[in-house]
């Protein structure tokens, strides 16, 4: 079973623990039942309970203390594990989901610091069961974080005051160390140090949101510093801020995932048992059409997701690879999210603003994961540095395999400069392309081709590539060149379960997608003519096949009934 059945739970896990983690929390929620998560939804009511279970099963303890500073041999931070988690608790509700998520980003900041004292503290908090958080963002400046005004002004005493404001943190209620960004006022240097919520000068303003996650506005006041509260300073405090949302972006992957499985079982179950005009709703063949693309659209962001978790659990600093993939996980697989649930609401229509279904949550949370961890465009801007050197100039490294193993992902906290990034290669994307003679594949390969020719021979001019509307219609080919190869390398490795009827249907959307964006190239008012003439040569018709296209319907309409939560 490739996607998340709650109710037949298989996954793969080297030892006992984590599936016992993962069967415990499934238990949780279903015991919690759907009619409890929505009635704490709709009164936003603050998730106790799940930080309770959490900490009496001591699961952050577990799945977020790296070995080195744990006494519980079961604890480390594997990417294998966490994905899942993830994947479990947005299922069930992104709001728990969330303050898992942003104590990952507050405890970034704690494990990339050479202060042990304040990392040794924090192991001993997440014993105890505390929650974490992340105060990166300021009110004024979104993504500008270079603007940051949080200002750290030193004493006579060798300690500082922190005075400044930090908005959308979440957990900022309950966190004891609130891992906060700032600069030093006489200098300028770039800080991390750990605020405590329970301090006087620490000013919880309010829940900025108007949800069940408590997303902070808080402000210090004359708050005071020691030296042995400090993160860290400097290019690493500024290389621990990006280094830690690498990390936390490729959570944001597995919520979207999570959350389009418990909607495709909704809205499959609900449409193949409604009858209009004496036939069933999935007697229409748009509704098929829908389902289909759903539900291979939902496969190729669990496929590529997962093998993004794979290169990330093996980069070192001779292989930063992870760093064109996880922002796409960002980017890519949470748009491609909010199409699967565009796609499902379009089918399941009225019964998707009923106040007892899942997919009511779903159809408002799927919209945040692209928007949260610098958005979509600025993962896009990120990832158009990547591209010389992934089409032109490719590097040469070993294969990597799944990377299920119970060991601790330690490269993690050793990220090293956040910068070069346009000096990383990839090994050459055609080999894994050409081990695939598929009909979509292939059609998307004369795609790509077409696409290379344009950037070799219609080079976007100077005023184009300094066009950011220009190079995010780019950066949307190039994403779809990426997600298309780890997608094809993981259905090599999940070849029992994805076959090759799977890939081609995958590719045919595929195909749509790579026209659809070579259109809006082909649109830019600056777009030259033989650009266009290339543009027009990606613009292709997926080949059809109707034993194809049936096999997987009969796949996708398989799932209705196949789980149903607790109410
Ligand atoms: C529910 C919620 C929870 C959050 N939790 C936290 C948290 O716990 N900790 C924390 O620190 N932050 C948190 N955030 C903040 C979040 O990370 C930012 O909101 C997000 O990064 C986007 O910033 P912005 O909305 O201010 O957009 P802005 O930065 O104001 O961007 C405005 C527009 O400009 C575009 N843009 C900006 N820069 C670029 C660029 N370089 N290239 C191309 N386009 C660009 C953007 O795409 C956008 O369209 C949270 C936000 C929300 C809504």
């Amino acid at each position: 079973m490739f996607l998340l059945n709650p109710s037949q739970h298989s996954r793969f896990y080297p030892e006992s623990r984590s599936r016992e983690i993962m069967l415990r929390t499934i238990n949780f929620f279903e015991d919690k039942g759907l009619r409890k998560i929505k009635e704490d939804d709709h009164n936003r009511t603050f998730y106790s309970d799940f930080i309770e279970f959490q900490r009496n099963e001591k699961l952050f303890a577990t799945l977020l203390t790296p070995s080195a500073y744990a006494t519980n041999p079961d604890c480390r931070w594997d990417t294998w594990r966490n994905c899942e988690f993830n994947e479990i608790l947005a299922f069930y509700g992104l709001a728990y989901w969330y303050t898992w998520q942003v104590s990952i980003l507050g405890l970034g900041p704690i494990w990339m610091s050479p202060n042990e004292e304040l990392k040794r503290k924090a192991a001993q908090l997440l014993k105890e069961g505390n929650v974490f958080a992340f105060g990166l963002s300021e009110r004024k400046h979104g993504a500008d974080i270079y603007s940051t005004e949080m200002s750290l002004a030193p004493q006579s005493d060798g300690t500082y005051l922190a005075n400044g404001e930090k908005y959308y943190i979440g957990n900022a209620n309950v966190a004891p160390m609130v891992s906060t960004f700032g600069k030093v006022s006489d200098t300028g240097e770039y800080v991390f140090f750990a605020a405590d919520f329970r301090r006087q000068q620490y000013d919880l303003i309010r829940n900025v949101t108007a949800s069940q996650n408590y997303v902070g506005q808080y402000m210090l006041r004359n708050y005071p510093i020691s030296n042995s509260e400090i993160l860290s300073r400097g290019q690493l405090a500024w290389d621990t801020a990006l280094n830690t949302v690498n990390v936390g972006k490729y959570n944001l992957g597995w919520a979207s995932i999570g959350i389009c499985t418990h909607a495709l079982y909704e809205a499959i179950s609900h449409a193949s048992n409604r009858r209009l005009y004496n036939m069933f709703v999935t007697d229409f063949p748009h509704v098929r059409s829908m389902f289909v693309d759903a539900y291979i659209r939902l496969i190729a962001m669990k496929l590529f997701a997962l093998r993004a978790g794979d290169y990330m659990r093996s980069a070192s600093s001779d292989d930063r690879r992870y760093l064109l993939f996880n922002p796409m996980v960002k980017m890519k697989v949470t748009t491609q999210g909010e199409e699967v649930i565009n796609l499902l609401w379009d089918v399941i229509a009225a019964k998707g603003f009923e106040q007892d279904t899942y997919f009511e949550m779903a159809a408002r949370d799927i919209r945040a994961l692209p928007k949260l961890e610098g958005t979509v465009h600025v993962n896009i801007a990120l990832i158009v540095k990547f591209m010389p050197n992934y089409f032109f100039f490719p590097g040469d490294f070993p294969a990597i395999p799944r990377r299920d193993e119970a060991v601790d992902d330690e490269f993690l906290w050793n990220q090293g400069p956040a910068r070069g990034l346009s000096q990383i290669q990839f090994n050459d994307y055609r080999k894994v392309y050409e081990t695939f003679d598929l009909p979509n594949v292939n059609l998307f390969e004369e795609q790509i081709e077409a696409f290379r020719q344009f950037l070799a021979q219609a080079t976007p001019t100077d005023a184009q590539q300094k066009d950011v509307d220009f190079l995010l219609a780019l950066g949307e080919i190039f994403a779809l060149v990426v997600y298309g190869q780890l997608i094809l390398e993981n259905a090599q490795i999940y070849a029992d379960q994805i076959s090759h009827f799977l890939v081609d249907q995958i590719f045919d959307f595929m195909v749509r997608d790579f026209s659809k964006h070579a259109l809006q190239i082909y649109s830019k008012p600056g777009s030259t003519s033989a650009q266009m003439d290339l543009c027009l040569r990606m613009i292709r018709k997926p080949i059809v096949n109707s034993d194809r296209y049936q096999q997987i319907w009969e796949e996708v309409s398989g799932l209705s009934d196949a789980y149903k939560m607790n109410d």
